[in-house]
């Protein structure tokens, strides 16, 4: 292997990312894309991913060739990330730089570029200090970037304590409420790691060479155009969803949380539904819901009487919890604690998605072409509902409780509107418009097939391992 490898030391790339699965599936899939185009790939993840590997995924070699690696992050495997992200992120930042750095210094393969997420910024002095340049993926909507950016080094107005309420109007994007607008940008916000980390990025953004946008042209045009950050390249290269997603071969993912397709009964379950029936429920990969939480949930699906699949992930190291509710409805639908989400969203027998809004989840069911019933949490999660709804019109808002719950009725009116209602066939037509979108920019030749060939070319010929 690494024989190539050295001798071709111009297209080895390193991609470098948080343990978190929204983040790892769509750098891994832009690593399976960069293999398709003659690069040789190494992804490293932080140890956490370690804890939570599954059967699927116990061999060094993921995706379509991609080599798994792990650095520390400063704290044991066990430790339990989640009950202080602070204290985690902060431990990452401290801890990472030095062991990436000895981790690349001792690697056989020499890397002509790094490529990082998000919450790893990091990662471009690193880079810097090796000698090679930086690409940074972007991955949530390019909105979010032009949010983010014009936020942070302070171009527009944006909520404050003491008008919490402004409205914002920013280049090529709607107005957006202040309760539209991503959580960490809101006076509200407590999460100092998450504010400090995007700070970092955004008044920084001259230290990374390229930014690749996990989007695509056509779902994002009019934003993509007014992005004017300092005249940096902005490359939307998705959407980054598995190739079967968009009519291409298979390839597996990096499952941090163990979904083996095959010993899942999802999809033996789904089989057995009847065509665009079925009301899938996930709220990603983080976020737990509280037991008042589900049972206000159970209560909306028992109303509706349509069957359901829902995927309720317990807190780390815990059972689902025993609740009558659920009891109650075990024969209308199907509960797991995770699912083989992007089979599920091409599975004919599914009619709508209620969904947190992960910006993966959403590229995921624009892929599929499954209309959203939008409901978010945090993040970037209310603004991407915006462009759900008023933008992209392939989904409709549920309204919470003033206690911030799901009401039985909301969620019944929800489901009706988007399955049976006047609009119903408008969501599925708008769903299935894009749908062809996101395949068509894939397909060879295609606005983001042509921008990674772009990056490709360029990292290539700026690479300082210029092949003999
Ligand atoms: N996912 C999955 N099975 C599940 C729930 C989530 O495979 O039961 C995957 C989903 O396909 C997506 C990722 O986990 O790729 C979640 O990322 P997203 O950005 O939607 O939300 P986050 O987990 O970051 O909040």
């Amino acid at each position: 292997m690494d024989s190539i490898c050295i001798q071709n030391q111009h297209k080895n790339v390193l991609l470098v990312t948080l343990a978190a699965q929204g983040h790892v599936n769509p750098i891994l899939r832009l690593g399976n894309l960069l293999v398709s185009k003659g690069l040789h790939v190494t992804l490293a993840i932080n140890h956490y991913a370690l804890k939570h590997r599954s059967p699927t995924t116990h061999t060094t070699t993921v995706g379509g060739g991609i080599h798994l690696e792990f650095f520390s992050d400063g704290l044991p495997i066990d430790y339990n990330r989640k009950a202080d992200i602070d204290y985690y992120l902060d431990s990452l930042s401290k801890f990472g730089p030095v062991n990436l750095l000895a981790f690349i210094r001792s690697h056989p393969r020499k890397f002509a570029c790094i490529i990082n997420t998000p919450f790893v910024p990091w990662a471009a002095d690193v880079a810097a200090t090796v000698g090679v340049p930086t690409a940074m993926l972007w991955i949530q909507p390019c909105s979010l970037y032009q949010i983010y950016y014009r936020y942070y080094n302070m171009l527009d107005e944006f909520p404050t304590e003491s008008n919490p309420n402004v409205s914002v109007k920013l280049p090529g994007l709607p107005v957006f409420a202040a309760e539209e607008l991503p959580s960490f940008v809101l006076p509200t916000n407590t999460f100092r790691s998450f504010y400090n980390i995007l700070k970092e990025l955004f008044t920084n953004t001259c230290k990374v060479k390229w930014v690749l946008g996990n989007s695509f042209m056509e779902l994002e045009k009019d934003v993509i155009m007014s992005l004017n950050d300092g005249g940096r390249v902005f490359l939307p290269v998705g959407p980054l969803v598995p190739a079967t997603l968009i009519g291409k071969e298979e390839e597996v993912d990096f499952d941090l949380f163990g979904s083996d397709v095959k010993s899942n009964n999802c999809m033996e379950w789904l089989n057995i539904q009847k065509p665009s029936s079925v009301v899938y429920i996930s709220f990603g990969s983080i976020l737990n819901l509280s037991n008042k939480e589900i049972e206000s949930i159970a209560v909306g699906l028992k109303n509706i009487k349509r069957p359901f699949l829902w995927v309720i992930r317990p807190p780390e190291n815990q059972e689902l919890p025993e609740l009558g509710c659920l009891e109650e409805i075990k024969e209308q639908g199907l509960i797991v604690k995770w699912s083989p989400q992007t089979f599920v969203l091409s599975h004919p027998s599914v009619g709508c998605f209620l969904s947190h809004c992960g910006w993966n989840s959403l590229l995921e069911s624009l892929a599929a072409g499954v209309p959203v019933i939008a409901c978010p949490q945090w993040t970037d999660q209310p603004t991407n509902c915006k462009l759900v709804t008023d933008v992209w019109g392939v989904g409709v808002k549920l309204k919470k409780s003033s206690e911030g719950l799901v009401n039985g009725e909301e969620l019944g009116r929800c489901v009706e509107e988007i399955m049976s209602g006047p609009k119903s066939e408008e969501f599925k037509k708008n769903a299935a418009e894009l749908k062809t979108a996101a395949r068509e920019a894939l397909a060879d030749g295609g606005s983001s097939d042509k921008n990674i060939q772009m990056f490709v070319n360029e990292m290539i010929s700026s690479s300082i391992f210029k092949p003999k």
